[in-house]
């Protein structure tokens, strides 16, 4: 179970893990992962998929939906009639968004209203720096909006109350501290001319700030995708540097160990397929998210000669998600014996769910006994991950809407401390096992 990696394997880890911190940088929504990996699969030899057109072995293509989902197959020697090997991650994550009417002034503040995004934990998203990416559509075309960072940049802040102020404050349940509706960022406070009696003359400002340098008028937020995010680089974390702090790891560190594992196939047996989803964080809906028919109709689509039922049938999915690494300092929430162990190897989860592996697929025997087969063959570093002790939680993936598709799926990806929050870690060497397992699965 727990390989000891050799000296060469931990330096290949850390000298993969410093490109995936300029991607992890790069790509702080999906939107801007879908924009990194369509960057990435180009230069290693992927083309659009055409519908229609034939493809022979080796040939590899992606297929983009609404600049926030990503799929993209390698095809292998045999038809697809025996099914496929699929990576499936998501690239969205916990967040900030911004209202559709954000922008208000209170008491010669400027502030925008906002409406998270996922499960987070909300007095962790204040008092950080946040920076803001996103589109806003207008009526000239859509501009795209990164603020903050870069050198230079302002960044925003969501403001909290001192402690000599906060007796009332502190005395409330943790989900109480913040309320939602206090998550409000800070944006200006100068105000536009001199008219004492303009009672928005701060907004006014920011309205001719945000005109003069992005051409946005106001209206222009009904029709815009605007999210507040950590403005806070990806780095090394310990004095051994064998783990990395970033946003966003969850779950991003699938998808781009998906990404880089899909790219080293040349010519896999059966057709290798990773799906890079949206919407995972609050549950998979819509038209970019995992339960959406772009998924499959992207590999009915791959072989139309062949009935997707059959596809489907034969195939064998990794759905690629985190998971809750065993914390020290938080020993009570995990089961010691089925936790995830920083940098001992990639992770599989038989089944998530909670209250008695509620909503959990739970993966069949004889497919995680393949798996594991695979792992050993291939010098992959992996162990066993719960997530948490029985009825400590719970949480799901998209391993569920897969299987649903009559397809064998098993949660496989990387153990994280402090998942959700504006900083997560990982291990490097969890990180570069996740890519080694992927591809010894595709190429199974
Ligand atoms: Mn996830
Ligand atoms: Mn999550």
């Amino acid at each position: 179970m727990f390989l000891k990696a050799s000296t060469e394997e931990q330096a290949k880890a850390k000298g993969y893990c410093e490109d995936y911190k300029v991607f992890l940088n790069q790509a702080k929504t999906e939107r801007e992962a879908v924009e990194y990996a369509v960057g990435f699969a180009k230069k290693n030899g992927f083309v659009p998929f055409e519908k229609g057109k034939k493809y022979a072995a080796g040939d590899r293509v992606y297929s983009v939906n609404r600049g926030k989902a990503l799929a993209l197959a390698v095809i292998g020697d045999e038809s697809l009639e025996k099914g496929c090997n699929i990576v499936a991650a998501h690239i969205d994550s916990p967040r900030i968004d911004l209202k559709q009417n954000p922008l208000y002034e209170d008491s010669e503040l400027a502030l925008f209203k906002t409406h998270y995004y996922g499960g987070i934990k909300k007095y962790q998203w204040t008092v950080i720096p946040l920076a803001l990416h996103g589109v806003v559509v207008t009526k000239k075309g859509t501009i795209k909006v990164t603020i903050g960072e870069h050198p230079g940049d302002p960044v925003f802040v969501i403001s909290d109350l001192l402690p000599h102020l906060a007796k009332e404050q502190m005395a409330k349940k943790g989900n109480e501290i913040i309320a939602g509706e206090n998550l409000n960022i800070i944006i200006g406070s100068e105000r536009n001319g001199t008219d004492e009696k303009d009672k928005e003359a701060v907004k006014d400002n920011i309205l001719l700030i945000l005109n003069q340098k992005y051409g946005i008028e106001e209206e222009d937020f009904i029709s815009s995708e605007l999210s507040a995010v950590p403005a806070m680089e990806a780095k090394d974390i310990g004095f051994d540097c064998s783990f990395i702090g970033g946003y966003g790891q969850d779950d991003r560190v699938c998808g781009y160990t998906g990404l880089t594992a899909i790219a080293s196939v040349s010519k896999p047996k059966k057709t290798a397929v990773l799906f890079l989803a949206d919407k995972e964080e609050i549950g998979s809906m819509g038209n970019t998210g995992m339960k959406s028919a772009f998924y499959k109709n992207f590999i009915a689509d791959l072989a139309p000669s062949v009935s997707l039922r059959e596809i489907l049938s034969n195939s064998e999915c990794l759905s690629a998600d985190v998971g809750a690494a065993f914390d020290p300092s938080y020993k009570d929430v995990s089961e010691k014996h089925n936790a995830p162990q920083l940098n001992h190897g990639v992770m599989i989860s038989k089944y998530g769910g909670s209250g008695g592996k509620s909503g959990s697929s739970d993966a069949n025997a004889e497919f995680v006994g393949k798996v594991r087969q695979i792992f050993n063959d291939n010098e992959v570093a992996w162990q066993i991950g719960d997530l948490g002790k029985v009825d400590a939680g719970g949480g799901g993936t998209v391993a569920q809407f897969i299987a649903n598709l009559n397809v064998e799926v098993l949660d496989c990806g990387v153990p994280l401390l402090s998942m959700h929050s504006p900083y997560e870690v990982a291990a490097k060497m969890d990180i570069y096992m996740a890519h080694k397992g992927y591809k010894a699965f595709f190429e199974n």
